[in-house]
């Protein structure tokens, strides 16, 4: 071929290349370098590793950290309260599971939170807690710090358990609430919630900052690209963003300010940092940690993980983040093969893994491997530190 006529055939094939519908060029893995958009890459494992099923948990399984309901917080109509699941669907899967109670984190407040009680803890108290939520909507209003300790008492004896304090604090509440500057996570005015929660024994379940990665640029070299490329809204780079270690610092302070108060940092608090984690569990007596869509983090540092759980066997809860319907977030979707691949996680020496029943690794392109607990563990992060805390 004379050089021209070269050119001109690579010209073609480049502009055919580009036309192209790009399912066309997956499948023609003979063009040596042809794009492979990264949504359609799904390489599957050649390893021959063991498989091992757990359809149910050795012990029976304690769930801290589910969303059965969703509430507005921000919105502050109290009576507005979301059920994503009835009872009698959550108890069949709980019964095949080996699932003994799910507490419901975002329970509501006010009249929500009365309906929630209703249908869940009040009418099958020995299977559902629920938690009750802080009236976000009214922190500007003068008197805020004691009605906010007021309503807690108030829900505590309307039967909820616990508070849930979602990224709401820290990321979102501003001082006219979506407006103005972003109150801090260790403002004073809540201290005389987290002193009212202290004294009622209610654990306060945590979630503040998110992963590292949420902190950084949306670009190639993000470990969650994909995740974010999905959910930009979950980015929270740039802008008036704090850091995560700004965050992270905040609510260490909260605990050592509140030292009779159970603060369950939900996430493992910082998974991707166990050593960090592990400083701030030292620190803190009064710090607790559950695992909810967090085993891809701890399941890609198995030994680092397996360590940490030796090290803070009393003060882990099992928990999974599980929302009935929530299929676009697949590493919280309440299902059966949910359930299977955490037991699997904490029971199994398995090797490589998924850690969401997924496609494609939801949370960043990784598998997991197995810690295979000793049953004394084992039985304390499935029940007995939940039992210990929540007194059941
Ligand atoms: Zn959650």
């Amino acid at each position: 071929m004379r050089r021209r006529d070269l050119f001109a055939a690579s010209a073609t094939a480049a502009a055919g290349l580009a036309g192209a519908d790009a399912r066309a060029q997956v499948e023609n893995t003979s063009v040596k370098g042809a794009p492979l958009p990264l949504q359609q890459y799904e390489p599957k494992s050649m390893l021959h590793t063991r498989e091992t099923r757990v359809a149910r948990a050795k012990f029976p399984v304690m769930d801290f950290h589910t969303h059965i309901t969703y509430s507005d917080t921000m919105g502050g109509d109290d009576s507005k309260i979301t059920f994503n699941a009835t009872a009698e669907e959550l108890l069949a899967v709980m019964d095949r599971k080996n699932i003994r109670i799910m507490v419901d984190s975002t329970g509501g407040y006010g009249r929500g939170l009365e309906k929630t009680l209703a249908a869940l803890s009040k009418k099958h108290p020995d299977r559902f807690i629920v938690f009750t939520e802080p009236w976000w909507a009214r922190t500007p209003e003068p008197g805020y710090p004691k009605f906010q300790a007021d309503e807690i008492e108030r829900a505590h004896k309307a039967g909820a358990r616990g508070i849930k304090v979602l990224k709401t604090l820290g990321l979102y509440l501003r001082e006219k609430v979506t407006t103005g500057r972003l109150i801090r996570v260790d403002d004073p005015r809540f201290d005389p919630m987290w002193e009212t929660a202290g004294h009622l024994g209610m654990p306060i379940g945590i979630h503040v900052s998110d992963p590292e990665a949420f902190f950084l640029p949306i670009d190639r070299f993000n470990e969650r690209y994909e995740e974010l490329n999905a959910h930009p809204d979950w980015s929270f780079h740039g802008k008036d963003f704090p850091t995560n270690r700004e965050i992270q610092e905040a609510r260490v302070r909260v605990m050592k300010k509140h030292p009779k108060t159970v603060f369950v940092c939900h996430h493992v608090a910082d998974s991707e940092d166990l050593p960090l984690v592990s400083e701030w569990m030292e620190q803190c007596p009064n710090m607790w940690v559950e695992l909810g869509a967090r085993i891809g983090e701890l399941g890609r540092q198995p030994r680092a993980s397996r360590r940490f759980f030796e090290r803070f066997q009393d003060r882990i809860v099992f928990g999974t983040d599980a929302t009935p319907k929530g299929i676009e977030y697949p590493q919280q979707y309440f299902c059966d093969e949910l359930y299977e691949i955490y037991y699997r996680f904490l029971e199994t020496a398995d090797e490589y893994f998924d850690y969401a029943p997924a496609k494609i690794p939801p949370q960043g392109r990784w598998k997991i491997y197995g810690i295979q607990l000793p049953e004394p563990i084992l039985h304390k992060v499935y029940c007995q530190n939940f039992q210990r805390l929540l007194k059941v």
